[in-house]
């Protein structure tokens, strides 16, 4: 999978990608993370990438023609302004089967099914904004979609690109070490996951639930199950009313209820 990333501020990327499973994700070719510099794209002396905003207030805007000529020149797209025509087209979102993604905390909130959707296109684009964010006109004609990673707001877009990256690349096959690693993960199945312990087996005279010692991997499978449940319930209620639950879930979930827990 190619992501193609467009940033005032390339430099923020590489320490990230140079690390730990992005590094080898990209290294055995699995990913391709590609940086454009949007300065690159302009055509002044200056290089100018931002400007005041019309109509007054604070801060800067990004300016539409480095962002245009940028994702239109690296993904090969066709301009969707027609000069003989007075309004420009809105550009579809089937105009190429690259997503063009603006990272925007008015977006829509990001989340595991919304990386899984992602995780099935071959390549996407990143818009990283930066100041007041981008003049709307890129919005409007160049952006086939808009995420947020939550309701606060950042500096820029380089962060939330790389959380995508991050989530979307780990669904990937063959990028976790483990095949089924991203399988019982916290929202995968719908559920928080169950509990993790490793060596020592006490820890400060705390002990390790002596079931998962047991080598009993029916009972240590029904535990973390249970345990998943539990920690939902506890902690994302909301998660257990959209999650498909089997009859023995439904009944755990049943007797929790019924206990102080
Ligand atoms: N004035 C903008 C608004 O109120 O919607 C916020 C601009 S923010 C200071 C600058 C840039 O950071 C945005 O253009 C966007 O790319 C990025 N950004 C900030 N918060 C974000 C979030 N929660 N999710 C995704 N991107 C975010």
């Amino acid at each position: 999978m190619q992501f193609e990333v467009f940033t005032l501020l390339p430099e923020v990327f590489p320490s990230y990608l140079e690390t730990s499973i992005i590094k080898r994700a990209r290294e055995r070719g699995l990913i391709r993370v590609d940086v454009h510099n949007i300065r690159d794209y302009t055509h002044d002396k200056h290089h100018t990438t931002d400007d005041t905003p019309y109509g007054g207030g604070g801060g800067m805007v990004m300016k539409p023609e480095p962002v245009f000529e940028a994702v239109e020149t690296v993904l090969g797209l066709a301009s969707p302004f027609d000069e003989t025509q007075d309004t420009p087209p809105t550009r579809p979102t089937t105009a190429s089967n690259i997503p063009v993604i603006l990272l925007t905390p008015q977006g829509r909130v990001f989340n595991q099914s919304i990386a899984e959707e992602l995780s099935r296109y071959p390549r996407i684009a990143l818009i990283c904004g930066r100041y007041e964010g981008v003049d709307e006109r890129i919005r409007e004609h160049l952006v086939t979609d808009e995420i947020s990673i939550g309701d606060y707001v950042l500096t820029g877009g380089e962060l939330p690109a790389l959380i995508l990256i991050d989530a979307i690349a780990r669904l990937l096959p063959d990028v976790l070490g483990d095949p089924t690693g991203a399988e019982d993960d916290s929202h995968a199945m719908g559920l928080l996951e169950y509990p993790h312990y490793t060596r020592p087996p006490e820890f400060r005279g705390v002990k390790v639930p002596e079931v998962l010692l047991s080598g009993d991997h029916a009972k240590i499978e029904k535990w973390r199950r249970e345990q998943a449940l539990l920690r939902t319930f506890n902690k994302r209620p909301d998660m257990l009313e959209k999650t498909e639950l089997s009859k023995a879930d439904l009944k755990f979930v049943e007797s929790l209820k019924s206990t102080d827990i």
